[in-house]
């Protein structure tokens, strides 16, 4: 039962404290005035019978003394008219009843209305005195009768009692209508209570109702945006805004939530530098565009974007600028291809794309070509101009792979090929690259013999002087005389050997070889040729290339003033100080530094001067077209120019025209290498060569 109510919603718990309360109040004040009315009501009968039995005290005592019974009992008997009175008696001082009055029922009126029978009407007047004395039960006395004795008095002598017995019928038809009106008052109270409650509750219950109901909703739809309706000021009106409060922040923190899981998806599937997809995403995209290409029999194009020498401008510029370079190349990679194509990042410099529904590989060609064509334009990073170009590798589903693995293998292997090719250019894969890459690793482990098997000699050009014409210097070449493959020029195996760390042994056996050679030319009648060795970026950054140097030349016997050192920017801009340093030592012993592949890199001449450097290298690629190209003759103008300006000795590399060489003249470039004047030569024939053309004793 408490249970239930406990159960019960609030709208019926309301009403029923409300009916509960009204009912209680009015039980209370029922019982309250029936207490009240019954004393009263007993006090005021008490009093009358008090009056009453004095003068019946009165009226008998005369009747008493001369012992008139028949007078008495006279006297009594007007006593008959009062319905309140059950008994009269008197009683003498003996104790014997001289004359008494009892009221009896008639036989036929027993049990009718109105007729005063309560069962015993009268008790014995020996009872009655005990009662009247004693005043016991006078409340609570059942059948309800009231007891007054009173002395009759003569001259100052008891001479008996006058007691009266005196029935409350009264009271109880007074209560008995009063019962009945607490009954309706409290039947119309509750009506009426039931009905306000009605009203009543709804001010309380409506807006938990809403409340809960909106929290239902909250739950179920997962919504939180939902608010309660705020309608008052009370308990409930906090208890909304303390629901909303919570809502909102359930809100917040959800939107925050959803930002992270958004920023995580971010981060497992784009790239963070570039926005673009990551490999794992463009994987993804891949396969299933496959799938769709397997039912709807279409092509599917894989090109592989490596941007070249990406790494100098790295190690030169910075990691930032390089990173915003990327971010411009992401830029113009997105806006040649199609929306319904992916471009990604792969990491590094390496970008991937794939085109889907290609109906043509030519068309996949002319957008490798925009590709090669966009990101060779020039770049503004950070108000600087910077020029990059890239290679790009193209491969086709389903000719040339199935999987997604398959495919980017092959775009990869056709985007090397682009690069061994000359690079700023894309290639087709065929399946005749995949005989090369094998060669590649195969090469790579014979790279790793041909130290020992002795496999590696020097070539040797010369440099000239152009005013002169005579011979200045010789630069030494690796070649790779390959057990297989007959003659390996560097560009091939160089790299790979800077990949494996092998370039820091080859590299010594080059010094080293290359001063035994000076030795040998000295006694054979060449007292002060000169020999330019080739230092890579990782043999000079390595900690003892100095110390190195120095071994070789004590080991050989050379002087330093017959060593020349080639070295390019990337290299020595890596970490300045130490190659400042580095390159301080060995000038003071009197070795030349020689700045190679000048132009390519992005240092400026003026940066240069903290390097102490004698002559500046100008990149092949600057004097190969510079006779008709503005742009490459502008640009070696300006660096023969500030070198001088510097004063710098300037060389020209790959010097191949009369043209070239008398434009190189004429803009005051001090010396030449280049196949015009000589290829570069075994040890052999270099000797006669420069019998032919050094001065003598030179
Ligand atoms: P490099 O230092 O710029 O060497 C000059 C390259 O230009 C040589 O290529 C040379 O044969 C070539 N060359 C010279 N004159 C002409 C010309 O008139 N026309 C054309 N088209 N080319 C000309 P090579 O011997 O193939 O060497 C390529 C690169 O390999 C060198 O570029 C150099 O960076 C590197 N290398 C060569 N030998 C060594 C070495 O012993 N150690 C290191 N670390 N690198 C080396
Ligand atoms: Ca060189
Ligand atoms: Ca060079």
């Amino acid at each position: 039962m408490i249970t239930a109510f406990f159960n019960s919603p609030i709208k019926r718990k309301l009403m029923i404290i409300m009916l509960l309360t009204s009912g209680v109040v009015i039980f209370v004040t029922a019982a309250a005035f029936i207490v009240n009315e019954t004393l009263t009501f007993r006090r005021e009968i008490r009093n009358e019978m008090l009056t009453l039995a004095a003068i019946v005290s009165n009226n008998t005592s005369a009747a008493i003394m001369f012992n008139d019974q028949k007078a008495a009992l006279e006297t009594l008997s007007g006593l008959s008219s009062d319905p309140r009175i059950l008994a009269v008696h008197i009683v003498n001082n003996d104790g014997a009843v001289f004359a008494e009055y009892i009221y009896r029922v008639a036989e036929g009126a027993r049990g009718q209305s109105g007729a005063r029978d309560f069962g015993k009407p009268s008790v014995p007047y020996k009872i009655a005195l005990a009662e009247a004395d004693s005043e016991a039960g006078s409340f609570w006395n059942w059948p309800m009768r009231l007891t007054v004795a009173e002395k009759i008095i003569v001259d100052g002598r008891e001479i008996g009692k006058v007691v009266i017995q005196a029935n409350l019928e009264g009271l109880i038809e007074k209560l008995k209508r009063f019962f009945f009106l607490a009954a309706f008052v409290m039947l119309v109270v509750s009506l009426l209570a039931y009905m306000m409650s009605t009203k009543l509750q709804s001010l309380i219950s409506v807006p938990i109702m809403n409340l809960a109901q909106t929290m239902k909703d909250v739950s179920q739809k997962k919504n939180y945006s939902i608010r309660s309706e705020k309608t008052s000021n009370d308990e409930i009106g906090v208890l909304i805004d303390g629901f909303n409060e919570m809502l909102q922040e359930i809100e917040e923190r959800d939107e925050t939530l959803k930002q992270r899981q958004d920023h995580l998806q971010r981060l497992a599937h784009f790239d963070s530098l570039t926005s673009l997809p990551n490999r794992a995403l463009y994987c993804d995209r891949l396969s299933q565009t496959l799938l769709k290409a397997v039912r709807e029999k279409q092509q599917v194009a894989v090109l592989f974007v490596d941007l070249d020498h990406f790494k100098d401008i790295n190690d030169t510029l910075g990691h930032r600028t390089g990173d915003l370079l990327l971010k411009d190349v992401a830029v113009r990679l997105q806006k040649i291809i199609r929306a319904s194509d992916t471009v990604a990042r792969m990491g590094g410099d390496e970008f991937t794309i794939f085109q889907q529904d290609v109906k043509d590989s030519r068309n996949a060609g002319l957008v490798a070509k925009k590709i090669v064509e966009s990101l060779s334009q020039p770049y503004l990073v950070e108000g600087r101009e910077i020029f990059i170009t890239a290679s790009v590798g193209i491969t086709m589903f389903p000719d040339d792979g199935a999987t997604v693995d398959e495919l980017l293998r092959n775009a990869d292997t056709a985007m090397y090929h682009a690069k061994d090719s000359g690079k700023d250019m894309f290639k087709f894969f065929t399946q005749e690259m995949n005989v090369s890459v094998h060669n590649r690793l195969t090469l790579q482990n014979s790279l790793r013999r041909a130290l020992e098997r002795d496999e590696f000699i020097l070539y040797y050009q010369p440099k000239m002087d152009i005013a002169s014409r005579q011979v200045t210097s010789v630069e030494a070449l690796l070649r790779w005389l390959h057990p297989q493959e007959g003659m390996i020029l560097p560009g091939r195996f160089i790299p790979q050997a800077e990949e494996t760390g092998l370039i820091i042994p080859i590299g010594e056996w080059v010094l080293r070889t290359a001063c035994q050679q000076i030795k040998e030319w000295q006694a054979k009648g060449h007292p002060s040729i000169r020999v330019a060795v080739n230092v890579s970026a990782s043999q000079f950054k390595r900690q003892n290339f100095a110390e190195t140097v120095t071994g070789i030349l004590e080991e050989t016997g050379i002087s330093p003033l017959f060593l020349e050192l080639e070295l390019t920017e990337s290299a020595i801009m890596q970490n300045i100080d130490s190659s400042v340093e580095i390159l301080n030592s060995l000038k003071a012993m009197g070795i030349q530094i020689s700045i190679d592949d000048f132009g390519t890199g992005y240092s400026s001449l003026s940066y240069l001067r903290r390097f102490p450097i004698d002559y500046i290298k100008i990149d092949r690629s600057f004097i190969v077209n510079f006779t008709s190209n503005s742009d490459d003759r502008a640009i070696v103008t300006a660096i023969i120019a500030m070198a001088r300006s510097l004063g710098l000795k300037i060389i020209a590399e790959g010097v191949e025209t009369e043209e070239q060489l008398a434009i190189l003249s004429e803009l005051g470039c001090h010396e030449m290498q280049g196949y015009l004047y000589s290829k570069p030569l075994p040890p052999s024939l270099l000797f006669k060569f420069l019998r032919v053309n050094s001065p003598p004793g030179g």
